[in-house]
């Protein structure tokens, strides 16, 4: 197996394959030999347990991954790491690399076709331009995850595990907390990665509820009430959701106000379980089964 850690063989690949690290696609990957099989220790639960990895860089996390569970798909979007993934995954018979950006991928679809029945945890080190976007499409799906453990920027963990109703928290903190729970496992600095970033990282993991908190059709309207609602946080609750959802300040203001709130209070001080009445209140006040 190839020492994807070493500097050496990093500079070989990409000299021998003609590869530049794309900073766009943000291409920091990791040389940290003992960062990997933590990653895939933290974030695999047993070997049966499937992995869904999305953005393969040269293949580190991959092969560790590849060593700790029985079935890995990845998920890469540039498609100039195909000659080098052909060789450093060479020696692994259960990893399946899909070329495709993980935002266009229908993930209920996606996940029931490649791994059929098997439960399935996502581990990866995420591209920081599209941190959020990635965690947001798969929390909003409505597949049903082992575990998610990812690496992020360190500012990002620390906005990840905050409490809703926190000046921290962000639209992304809330759909964690509505789908499960969110913890923060190590720090890693910034020198663990080549090219190094200008910021140091952290690995989180968020494991799901074993029981939802509300039904599926629910948990999606309250996600549009919180996008809705987070995109203009500094503003009233009552601005924020009429722009956001195209309603009334009245409807609104009804609304919140069957949940004990004052029409001054802004979208960023609700708590977990308001967002929740909140969403079915806006329903009624507005006469209609979706929002
Ligand atoms: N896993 C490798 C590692 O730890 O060294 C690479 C991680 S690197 C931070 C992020 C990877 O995600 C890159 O390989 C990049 O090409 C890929 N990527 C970026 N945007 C993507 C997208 N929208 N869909 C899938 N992969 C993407």
């Amino acid at each position: 197996m190839l020492e994807l850690t070493d500097m050496q063989i990093i500079r070989t690949l990409a000299k021998r394959h003609d590869f530049s690290f794309s900073k766009g696609l943000g291409q920091n990957f990791l040389i940290d030999p003992e960062v990997c099989p933590e990653i895939a220790e933290y974030g695999i639960p047993s070997p049966e347990c499937g992995v869904l990895e999305i953005g393969t860089g040269f293949g580190v996390l991959t092969q560790q991954l590849a060593m700790k569970s029985e079935q890995i798909v990845a998920v890469e979007l540039d498609r100039r790491l195909k000659p080098v993934l052909a060789e450093t995954l060479a020696d692994f018979k259960n990893i399946r690399v899909v070329w495709q950006d993980i935002m266009k991928v229908d993930l209920q679809e996606f996940i029931a076709e490649q791994f059929n029945q098997r439960e399935v945890a996502v581990c990866a080190n995420l591209p920081y331009y599209i941190t959020s976007p990635i965690l947001m499409h798969l929390l909003e799906s409505d597949v049903k995850l082992k575990g998610i453990t990812v690496m992020v920027q360190k500012e990002a963990a620390e906005r990840l595990c905050a409490d809703i109703g926190s000046r921290s928290a962000g639209a992304v903190t809330a759909a964690v907390q509505l789908r499960g729970t969110a913890e923060q496992l190590f720090e890693v600095p910034r020198d663990s990665f080549y090219p190094a970033p200008k910021v140091d990282s952290a690995v989180i993991r968020i494991t799901p509820y074993e029981t939802p908190i509300c039904p599926a059709e629910q948990l999606a309207k309250v996600l549009k009430v919180v996008k809705a609602g987070f995109a203009q946080r500094r503003k009233t609750a009552v601005n924020a959701l009429s722009a956001g959802l195209s309603l009334s300040k009245e409807q609104v203001m009804t609304a919140l106000s069957a949940c004990g709130q004052k029409e001054t209070v802004r979208f960023e001080q609700l708590d977990r379980e308001t967002l929740l009445r909140l969403t079915d209140a806006l329903s009624v006040a507005t006469g209609k089964e979706s929002l």
